[in-house]
């Protein structure tokens, strides 16, 4: 009867990301057909209305890709993987990105004490690159972005820790929501897909933050994630 319970929420939450998936597509689609129709009335500003239409475009591009995601936490693909060596590939992988913000990632973990966790790979490194470029996206002035490994014996804690804007306390709830999202070309898909995956693993996504202070964001995963 529990299972059936999950099953059942599970299934609602489907219906709910159905429903914002359509809104979300549908928006972009709307204004698509509005420009196709101007054009097709012969018009002088051309340029600017194909610019619109390619931003438009890119939108549908990016929540389809996202979505992709979603999808695939269901089929796992686990095996013991070094959690200290994959955040070094990813912070290689961000810095450059980093480096243009003026932003510093660096990372600090216990010497000789890595953390092997059995995981899907790229499920758990596209959380940590979600949220590494969220930290990287607040700091619009640069700054540090630390990036923590701890090895407590039970689990393994990564821990974020910006020094951007930081997040109102009756905000923070609605991060795990599909489409929250305050940027102008957000998805609001990628925490809500980061933590369906750590919840995949039988982990826990902590976000403690406060208002012009900074965020952390502290994925608790145990070393046997099934
Ligand atoms: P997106 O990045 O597309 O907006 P996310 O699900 O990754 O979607 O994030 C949702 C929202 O959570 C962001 O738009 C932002 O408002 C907030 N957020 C996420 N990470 C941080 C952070 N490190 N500091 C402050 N706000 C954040
Ligand atoms: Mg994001």
């Amino acid at each position: 009867a529990e299972e059936m319970l999950i099953r059942s929420e599970k299934m609602s939450i489907a219906g709910q990301l159905a429903a914002g998936i359509a809104h979300e597509i549908r928006n972009p689609l709307t204004s698509l057909k509005g420009f196709v129709q101007l054009l097709q009335g012969g018009i002088s500003s051309k340029d600017e209305y194909y610019k619109i239409m390619m931003d438009e475009i890119d939108k549908i591009n990016t929540i389809t890709s996202e979505l992709l995601f979603i999808s695939k936490p269901m089929t796992d693909d686990k095996s013991d993987e070094n959690i200290n060596k994959m955040l070094h590939d990813v912070i290689t992988l961000l810095k450059t990105q980093a480096n243009l913000y003026d932003i510093d990632l660096v990372l600090e973990a216990d010497d000789d004490d890595d953390c092997m966790v059995y995981c899907d790979r790229s499920q758990i490194k596209q959380v940590f690159i979600n949220l590494i470029k969220n930290a990287i996206e607040e700091m619009t002035d640069g700054g540090m972005i630390h990036v923590l490994v701890k090895n407590d014996g039970e689990e393994c804690m990564i821990a974020i820790k910006d020094q951007g804007p930081g997040i109102p306390k009756h905000l923070i709830h609605k991060l795990k929501e599909p489409f929250f999202t305050t940027k102008k070309n957000g998805t609001g898909l990628g925490l809500m897909i980061s933590n369906q995956i750590i919840d995949n693993h039988s982990g826990r996504l902590e976000i403690e933050s406060e208002n012009g202070q900074g965020s952390t964001f502290s994925i608790y995963l145990p070393f046997n994630g099934n």
